[in-house]
């Protein structure tokens, strides 16, 4: 088997992974950065509405506006830390050394939107094309910045740790430790090792184990499953953000409706247009996610109707395709023209709250092995996320963490084994069952465990989903490992853990809401 040897290996190229390559590579460190896709696939670069930067005049109105969409569950320490530093690393980074296109008013100034659950116009952006900005100009120095080696096309299969991958009894008995990971390269039908002083995940979430999700395909939780067995603790995975305004059309794709548009003064109208929001929250349809969700998802078991409509009656119709170039064109590429008809729009699985538990410097219960980015859990968010939290969380991560690591691996003293070879079936893996699997765990977690859950539902897609993995894992060890294998795998692991960590919470809270409790 052939093995690489790195100082450390990120494991996802959204902008956390590259954000922290490149921290990383100029702090000294050499990096293998790996990917599913190429280096602008990823749902940082389908970010629409932006990333908060401007906290004036007062930054604590940000830290109440968190802790508020978090139903006060957030961890105070990880909103303190991204409301200080966010900002200087958007300064430092976005707008001061990349140049990032913002969009700016006539007199050079960044122009500032708002969106659900936020007090204030403090989040700068890019047209509706905010994430491929940003992400694009990292990515683009990435590939300028000696000592990081990126890999595309390449999917992480599993973590090494001194205690699952190595026949020496000192090291099966010492602490958990991670050295890498086994990783099947693009293009090739071997797996590899990559053995790293520190190895960091930064896989994104986990939207695709549902059927309906705004998420990158094959975003289904790799980074949570692959911690999950070597032991890592993972924290609030029940609390899955669903965004409440995605295109619905009978035989079209779902896709996102940025909320920036709610924050220009668009409603949220029934088939009869009335207001319903304005009924349920004195912010009516600029309400915190969770709340309009759920109102949206009771409007629609109520009229029996399969969708609601985003009204932009109250918006400037003339500037629309200009200010919001990818709605206006999704749309109309279904049939819908944005200057002129309603949006019909439904909840979609958008956002992970909770994930591999980590402390502000991205460390885990594991030595050697960090999160960061939608992975990885701080307690930012608790129970649900504030909106355009989420960009600026993968900055803010992504350099504490590196720098961090760039000290810590100066010291450290390890010894980094040989890893086990892989041993690699020789069966081929039949598509349609990995289709037809992936497809039963999407639909159990929409319809058991989605916007609205209870212990009933809870418990049948549990039976349901640990039934399937006996299959899927039987089914893996037998079969030569592909990228659709691992990532049905993980899929299933994610979906359980999801489920588990719901039927363990009775207290419906932010995302995570029983209707019998
Ligand atoms: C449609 C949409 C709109 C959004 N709009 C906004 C917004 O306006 N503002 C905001 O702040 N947030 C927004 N978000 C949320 C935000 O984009 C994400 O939370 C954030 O980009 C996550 O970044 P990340 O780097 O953690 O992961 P991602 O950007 O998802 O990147 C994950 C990376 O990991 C790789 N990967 C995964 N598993 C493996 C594996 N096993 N092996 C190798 N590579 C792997 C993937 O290929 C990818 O490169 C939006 C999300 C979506 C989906």
């Amino acid at each position: 088997m052939n093995v690489m040897r790195t100082d450390c290996l990120v494991i996802g190229g959204g902008l956390a992974g590259s954000a922290y390559a490149l921290y990383a590579a100029r702090a000294g460190l050499q990096v293998a950065l790996l990917s599913l896709g190429g280096p602008l696939e990823a749902n940082s670069g389908w970010a629409q509405g932006g990333i908060i930067y401007d906290t004036s005049p007062d930054p604590e109105l940000l830290t109440r506006d968190i802790l508020e969409a978090s139903d006060g569950s957030a961890n105070p320490a990880a909103v303190r830390q991204l409301v200080r530093e966010g900002p200087v690393a958007v300064r430092e980074l976005l707008l001061d050394e990349l140049a990032v296109g913002f969009d700016r008013a006539a007199d050079g100034t960044l122009e500032l939107t708002r969106e659900g659950g936020h007090s204030a116009r403090r989040i700068i952006h890019a047209r509706d094309r905010t994430g491929h900005a940003i992400l694009a100009a990292v990515a683009g120095r990435v590939a300028s910045t000696p000592g990081i080696e990126r890999y595309t096309g390449a999917v992480a299969i599993d973590l090494l740790t001194l205690s699952h991958n190595n026949d020496n009894p000192e090291d099966r008995y010492a602490p958990l430790t991670c050295f890498g990971a086994y990783a099947l390269p693009g293009g090739s039908a071997e797996p590899v090792a990559i053995v790293a002083r520190k190895t960091v995940l930064a896989c994104g979430g986990l939207g695709q184990i549902f059927q309906h999700s705004t998420n990158h395909p094959g975003i289904v939780g790799h980074g949570v499953a692959m911690a999950y067995r070597v032991g890592a603790r993972l924290i609030d995975l029940e609390y899955v953000q669903f965004h409440p305004t995605v295109f619905y059309g009978k035989n079209a794709p779902r896709f996102l409706i940025t909320e920036a548009l709610r924050g220009e003064g668009a409603v949220l109208v029934n088939v009869r247009g009335e207001r319903f929001m304005d009924r349920v929250h004195e912010r009516g349809s600029l309400a915190p996610r969770d709340i309009v969700s759920r109102a949206i998802h009771a409007e629609l078991s109520n009229s029996g109707e399969p969708c609601v409509y985003l009204d932009l009656g109250a918006l400037d119709r003339a500037a629309l395709p200009d200010r919001f170039p990818t709605v206006y064109e999704r749309c109309l590429e279904h049939g819908v023209d944005i200057t002129r008809d309603l949006i019909p729009v439904v909840p979609a699985a958008h956002y992970s709250c909770g994930g591999v538990h980590t402390d502000l410097e991205g460390r885990t219960n594991i030595r050697h092995l960090g999160a960061i980015g939608e992975t990885a859990c701080t307690g930012l968010h608790g129970a649900n996320r504030l909106a355009s939290t989420s960009l600026l969380e993968c900055l803010t991560g992504a350099k504490a963490t590196a720098l961090a690591d760039a000290r810590d691996i100066a010291s450290l003293e390890f010894r980094l084994p040989e890893p086990r070879p892989w041993l690699s079936p020789r069966n081929e893996a039949d598509p349609t069952l990995i289709h037809q699997d992936l497809s039963l765990v999407q639909q159990t977690m929409w319809n058991y465990a989605g916007i609205v859950r209870s212990a009933r539902r809870l418990t049948r897609a549990r039976r349901i989903l640990l039934e399937l993995r006996e299959e899927i894992q039987s089914f893996y060890r037998d079969c030569r490992v592909t990228r659709e294998l691992v990532e049905l795998r993980n899929a299933v692991q994610t979906a359980l853990l999801v489920v588990h960590a719901a039927s363990l919470n009775p207290r419906s809270k932010g995302a995570h809401y029983l209707v019998d409790e």
